[in-house]
């Protein structure tokens, strides 16, 4: 579809991903446990933007002890190292991200699904310089719609 952030070989990202954050915790001198390695497998290799419940559930399958605060204290390391993005909500669960680029989700506002679309923040952060003295750097986008399975159903 025109637009969406092409998919990669599935594994072969999700072993770039994982790498990429395994590396940059070592560098700071984190404690890369069994249970914190496993989260970061989990959200290296789902591009669903899974909710923490959903990463403690597949956790459990690896590692059946690890308790909810772990999840959310890796979360809350991994979101401090910019190593992934949380999408907060107010009204439904917080959903995670491990493309911490310049991009905008596309949010179902019926099932939750939600999709990377590529980055067309750069248009808008010219048309932003262009017409005000302002030199933006980072956004905060979503667009709220209906996916095409959801469609059917309205
Ligand atoms: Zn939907």
């Amino acid at each position: 579809m025109l637009g969406m952030i092409p998919k990669m070989q599935g594994s072969n990202k999700a072993l770039i991903i994982e790498e990429r954050m395994l590396n940059r915790l070592r560098e700071k001198g984190y404690k890369l446990t069994t249970q914190r390695r496993e989260i970061i497998r989990i959200l290296a290799g789902d591009s669903s933007h899974p909710r923490a419940f959903e990463i403690l559930q597949r956790a459990r399958m690896q590692a059946p002890s690890i308790s909810v605060s772990t999840v959310y204290y890796t979360l809350a390391m991994l979101k401090k190292e910019n190593l992934i993005h949380e999408i907060e909500f107010y009204d439904r669960d917080n959903r995670y991200d491990t493309n911490v680029s310049n991009h905008l989700n596309l949010i179902c506002d019926r099932c939750g699904k939600v999709e990377d679309y590529r980055d067309e923040l750069s248009v808008l952060t010219k048309i932003i310089a262009q017409n005000s003295d302002f030199e933006p750097f980072r956004f905060r986008l979503e667009c709220y719609g209906f996916c095409q399975e959801c469609r059917k159903h309205l």
